[in-house]
């Protein structure tokens, strides 16, 4: 008999927390709890990857009319129905939580709907007023957007509010150059908002190959998303009526009244949520205002560990309070664990649950495995989409001498309907011994590329295990194969 009530407790009912607790329940035998605050599938399949990915799909639907009548078909685009999306939407989600909860319930996951927080090494009180003990804890309690500190900060949504917004704005001001900056403005742009992007660096993605930032930059620009890279914002606040009807810039009347029904919808004033309560004066570090009807910040995530009794405890939290752990995921606290972006390693839904299934394996199944962090594919659902694994042309220089072949050119399809658009292949090679360092592809369908292409970086593969392999023709992704020559050295 155990002297504690559960063997594991574990704090978040993401993806991560919820792999590992029903793998330690149904697969060892282990007695689990489950604590989650929100709802259960966390950032991922209620306000990030999944209805990401299913906007990402109504967005590009825009383009279907265009492309289909250069092939010969008599079509006329109609308007995008907002609230009959999310209604779809919501419903998918509903769904999903439920999976969530049923997986928890047949491996024999107790749960509690309640806020967790720990009082010592074994001890977890729950905001119902419940404490409960257990031998191992696990804080898999993920990460929220944060906002710049500025004056009326709290006027711009953040990613979180996009699908709880009434009506889609008629103009948007996104402000960052990341993952989320670039996805939504692909994604309200294909929808039919006016998108405006300021980043303060010189070329948006920073971390990414430089040649793959320039071209999906570019492709943003030409599909009419007014990007400002070298900008920020300086300054906000509610516009006035004398701002509204002083330049081209002026929201619609329309959208002003969606900015009314949203307010009224409870968003306004919200800690957690933005006040989107009517259209936004906004002066951009060139001295420029404007007026936007919503603003948005994605301009990074913060791990949640706030009052959750962690440092009290002797838990190690980094600058962005962040749980700080060793390979196995362990904190300086033996018994109490934590996995996905609450440790704020690699922030990604699919190594979260890798860390989890780490975890478990170490603690429950008596084999200490680390968590892999290396050579992680991963794709930016830009349009086109990003897909990349290993390193960057610019990091690989610094560590060796490598050839790098890459082609830029316009696809079929819509080479085809007349379109610009150009998709990327490249290699970032060893010259030493051969190995594939790095993968980058621009493309429509570059995130499924990628999976694949991963498979072969991760085996080690050399560029000449991609030149033996023979070309799937006519595609794009054959080009990964049949790039003879290096475009350069270095
Ligand atoms: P990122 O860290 O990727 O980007 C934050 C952006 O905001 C950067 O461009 C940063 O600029 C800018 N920024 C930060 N602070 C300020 C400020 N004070 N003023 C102006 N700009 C600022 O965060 P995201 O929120 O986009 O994404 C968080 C994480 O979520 C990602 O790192 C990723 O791991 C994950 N994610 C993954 C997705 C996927 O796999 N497709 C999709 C979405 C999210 P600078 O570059 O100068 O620092």
């Amino acid at each position: 008999m155990s002297d504690f009530d559960y063997d594991l407790f574990v704090i978040g009912g993401g993806s991560g927390g919820v792999r590992a607790a029903r793998v330690a329940a149904s697969e060892t035998g282990a007695k689990v709890a489950l604590a989650e605050a929100d709802r259960y599938g966390g950032t991922c399949v209620i306000r990030g990857c999944v209805p990401k990915k299913l906007m990402v799909f109504a967005s590009e639907y825009n383009h279907v009319p265009d492309m289909a009548r250069a092939y010969g078909w008599e079509m006329t685009a109609g308007d995008f129905n907002w609230q009959g999306f999310r209604r779809q939407l919501n419903a998918e989600l509903d769904r999903l939580e439920g999976v969530y909860r049923s997986l928890l319930k047949n491996a024999g996951v107790e749960t509690f709907d309640a806020r967790a927080s720990l009082r010592d090494a074994h001890t977890v009180t729950l905001s119902t007023g419940e404490t409960v003990t257990a031998k191992h804890i696990l804080v898999a309690a993920g990460g929220h957007p944060v906002r710049p500190e500025m004056d009326n900060a709290q006027l711009a949504i953040v990613s979180d509010d996009i699908f709880h917004l009434e009506e889609l704005p008629k103009s948007i001001l996104i402000i960052g150059g990341g993952y989320i900056a670039c996805e939504f403005a692909c994604i309200l742009n294909g929808l039919g908002v006016e998108v405006t992007q300021y980043y303060r660096g010189a070329q948006i993605l920073r971390g990414f190959d430089e040649e793959a930032r320039g071209l999906i930059a570019e492709s943003m620009r030409e599909q009419g998303i007014d990007l400002h890279t070298g900008t920020n914002i300086v300054e906000m606040r509610r516009a006035t009526k004398e701002d509204i009807a002083r330049g081209d810039d002026a929201p619609s009347p329309a959208a002003t009244m969606g900015a009314s029904a949203r307010q009224a919808d409870g968003l306004a004033g919200d800690d957690a949520s933005g006040d989107s309560g009517g259209p936004v004066w906004v002066k951009a570090t060139n001295g420029r205002t404007r007026v936007f009807d919503t603003v948005m910040f994605a301009t990074g995530r913060r791990p949640n560990t706030d009052d959750m009794g962690l440092a009290e405890i002797g838990v190690g939290l980094g600058r962005n309070g962040q749980i700080e752990v060793n390979e196995y995921s362990q904190t300086a606290v033996p018994s109490v664990y934590a996995i996905g972006d609450v440790t704020d390693r690699v922030n990604l839904t699919p190594v979260a649950i890798r860390e989890g299934m780490a975890f478990v394996e170490t603690v429950f199944k008596g084999n200490a495995t680390p968590v892999d962090h290396s050579l992680i594919p991963s794709a930016v659902f830009t349009q086109p989409e990003f897909g990349t694994v290993g390193l960057t042309e610019e990091a690989a220089r610094e560590q060796q001498e490598i050839e790098v072949y890459c082609t830029s050119f316009r696809p079929m399809q819509s080479a085809f309907a007349g379109k610009p658009d150009r998709v990327l292949m490249k290699l970032v090679v060893s010259k030493a011994d051969r190995t594939v360092l790095g993968c980058h592809i621009v493309a429509p369908g570059a995130g499924e590329m990628i999976q694949l292409a991963g498979v072969a970086v991760k085996m080690g593969a050399t560029k000449e295990d991609f030149d033996r392999t023979v070309a799937v023709h006519p595609t794009m992704s054959e080009e990964i194969v049949t790039m003879r020559n290096p475009m350069r050295t270095a």
